[in-house]
């Protein structure tokens, strides 16, 4: 796989200025508002877009982004205050389990586009907290579907007894409380049942029976809800990226879905994380060493799991292209295991891989790592330095 020229020039850029092993983070902006851009082109009119910032929430990331998405979504009270500092005109949407009465009540000065209420307890403590302020709550409340065939996916959070969001039968206790405290207001309904799709069918088939069970509860419950949230979750294969979620194919099928079950007066809001963000990021690594053991060979690049743990936390092999240094190649047509500095066998990024040539010294650049990357890694674990993080300008 080929870098984007950008990413080899910024990459050789940082070689050549810094005489230490390199490890560092490559976040190619332009390349990401190409691509949310594209994303938005083909998103049907009632649509609206959302990032979920757990995926990535550097400051740049979000600020690229911010004139292209309809807001932000926030997993947690932490979220939710960085993304309202990084971006305080941005509508927000406030997600996520056991949200405190505190971060409830210091949302209530944020620009809150929703609070997406998870438990009966959560909409009663929003309820008396808001009729505190004297304000009224943007509601959506989260449910959890009963589906005839459960979503099939490599992380699935609902269709099952999971800790997210409401039963189909706890919602009648939950419209009770919203028609009796006049400081909520109700705007819709929100669902997102999982992650890693790759198969736009499937998510099509899952958009179809989201918007007949929305049609149903409205009519069973005499609602009239102008939002539907119908999450994120879109897919990147990391073998091979021909074969991730095909987003215009998809909005084509969702323009069908909306006009046959007649929810263009709906505004259909998806908030949507790795797929948005994984494809700016890259992960660099330059070889320290490579030796043979047993047999087989390992690399040992500066860095590791502890700034990158998505292929540890996926489980597979991450994707990578060598950026071959001056030293004449060590190992030819072999395969090798590629692992950073930490103590403990659970340190690999990709085992076992073919490459033509690699010697120390040598650059591992990881594609795809601009998603449930650095902020998922367990950072202070062996007290290495962190990677530089550097950032491609228009
Ligand atoms: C994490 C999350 C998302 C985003 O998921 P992606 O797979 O990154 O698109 C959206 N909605 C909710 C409620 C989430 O928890």
């Amino acid at each position: 796989m080929t870098l984007p020229a950008a990413v080899n020039r910024c990459i050789e850029q940082l070689k050549a200025e810094h005489h230490a092993p390199l490890c560092a983070y490559v976040y190619d902006l332009p390349a990401l508002e190409r691509h949310i851009k594209a994303m938005r082109e083909v998103l049907p009119e009632n649509c609206e877009l959302f990032y979920a910032a757990k995926a990535n929430p550097e400051a740049r990331v979000l600020k690229t982004l911010a004139p292209w998405v309809d807001g932000f979504e926030a997993a947690s009270g932490g979220e939710l205050t960085w993304l309202h500092e990084q971006c305080p005109d941005q509508p927000l949407i406030f997600g996520g389990p056991g949200k405190l009465d505190r971060e409830l009540d210091i949302a209530m000065q944020y620009c809150i586009s929703a609070f997406h209420v998870e438990s009966v307890t959560e909409l009663r403590s929003l309820a008396r907290i808001a009729r505190e302020r004297g304000v009224r709550a943007p509601v959506m409340l989260r449910l959890n579907l009963k589906l005839a065939r459960a979503p099939q996916s490599r992380l699935v959070m609902g269709g099952k007894p999971t800790p997210f969001g409401l039963d189909e039968e706890g919602l009648a206790s939950a419209l009770k409380i919203v028609r009796e405290e006049s400081s909520l207001e109700l705007k819709g309904l929100h669902f997102h049942l999982l992650s890693h799709q790759l198969d736009v069918d499937a998510h099509l088939e899952l958009i179809r029976s989201y918007f007949l069970t929305f049609r149903q509860l409205c009519a069973d419950h005499n609602l009239q809800l102008p939002v539907l949230n119908v999450g994120g979750g879109m897919g990147i294969h990391y073998q091979d990226v021909t074969q991730s979620f095909d987003w215009a194919r998809f909005c084509r099928g969702l323009k069908e879905l909306i006009d046959e079950y007649g929810m263009g007066a709906t505004r259909i809001r998806f908030e949507i994380g790795r797929f948005i963000s994984a494809a700016c990021g890259y992960y660099v690594m330059q070889v320290l060493d490579i030796k043979s053991s047993h047999g087989e060979f390992f690399a040992i690049g500066r860095g590791g799991t502890h700034h990158f743990r998505t292929p540890a936390a996926q489980g597979h092999d991450h994707p990578f292209t060598v950026v071959r240094g001056t030293e004449p190649a060590q190992i030819t047509g072999q395969s090798v295991t590629l692992v950073g500095q930490l103590c403990t066998p659970k340190d690999v990024l990709a085992r076992q891989q073919p490459v033509a040539q690699l010697a120390i010294g040598d650059l591992l650049v990881f594609t795809l790592a601009g998603a449930y990357a650095w902020n998922i890694s367990h950072q202070n674990f062996l007290m290495h330095e962190p990677p530089r993080k550097v950032f491609i300008e228009g």
